[in-house]
């Protein structure tokens, strides 16, 4: 009787294990300029936190260069022009990462969502694809003025190889990100789910205040 006892209680922590599998995606969409240093937040976040980072702009580039994929011209031209990629398009990328980790690891089911929504129509066609299956915990903004961001950019443009980060594209993404991106997080931050960090600093000081964000976040 005990022994049998035992090994339930044993097999009892697996079965709550085993409740992860049902969790919902926990996500936090990570917002800024373009060089704001998002990625490098969300790299240094990964390294401490058990969340999974997928970048918008990485997916599409990945799509963009897989071989067979009809989007690979539209995306192209949207990146040069620093323009929006229909959402169609980077939902289901998104969509399909999150399934693919959570499939892989049941209990990776915190996302950074880093470049994303951008506008309207990406707001909206998460709204209707990811509605009651994921959670949006909160938004982080790496906040940093235009002229900080696009001196990071050519700087990275160096050696990035990204078809963007030249002047030309870059002063087209500050546009799209004032006009588009910008009314995004206003109307993130009227619900009180803006967590807003001074990007401008160095990436140690901007990490320090992250972490004590996350801290009480999560
Ligand atoms: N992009 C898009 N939709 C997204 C994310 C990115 O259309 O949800 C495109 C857009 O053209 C953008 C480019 O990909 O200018 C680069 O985005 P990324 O997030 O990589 O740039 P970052 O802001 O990190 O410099
Ligand atoms: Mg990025």
């Amino acid at each position: 009787m005990i022994v049998a006892l035992l090994h339930r209680l044993k097999k009892l922590p697996r079965a709550v294990h085993g409740w992860s599998v049902m969790m919902k995606p926990q996500v936090v969409f990570v917002l800024g300029g373009p060089g704001a240093g998002k990625g490098t937040q969300c790299a240094r976040i990964v390294a401490n936190y058990s969340y999974t980072h997928l970048s918008a702009g990485d997916l599409l580039r990945a799509e963009r260069s897989r071989s067979g994929s009809e989007f690979g011209q539209l995306i192209d031209s949207y990146i040069k022009e620093g323009k929006i990629v229909p959402v169609e398009i980077t939902i289901n990328l998104l969509k399909k990462a999150m399934e693919e980790t959570m499939k892989a690891d049941e209990k990776k089911f915190r996302f950074l969502i880093d470049g994303f929504p951008r506008n309207q129509d990406n707001l909206q066609g998460w709204n209707t694809v990811m509605d009651g299956k994921a959670d949006v915990k909160f938004v982080l903004f790496f906040d940093c003025g235009n002229e900080v961001c696009i001196d990071r950019c050519l700087e990275r443009g160096k050696s990035s190889g990204r078809t963007d980060d030249n002047r030309e594209s870059l002063e087209k993404r500050i546009q799209t990100y004032l006009q588009s991106t910008r009314p995004i997080i206003v109307q993130y931050e009227k619900q009180g789910k803006v967590c807003t960090i001074d990007a401008s600093r160095s990436v140690d000081e901007v990490f320090a205040d992250v972490k004590n964000i996350l801290d009480k976040e999560s």
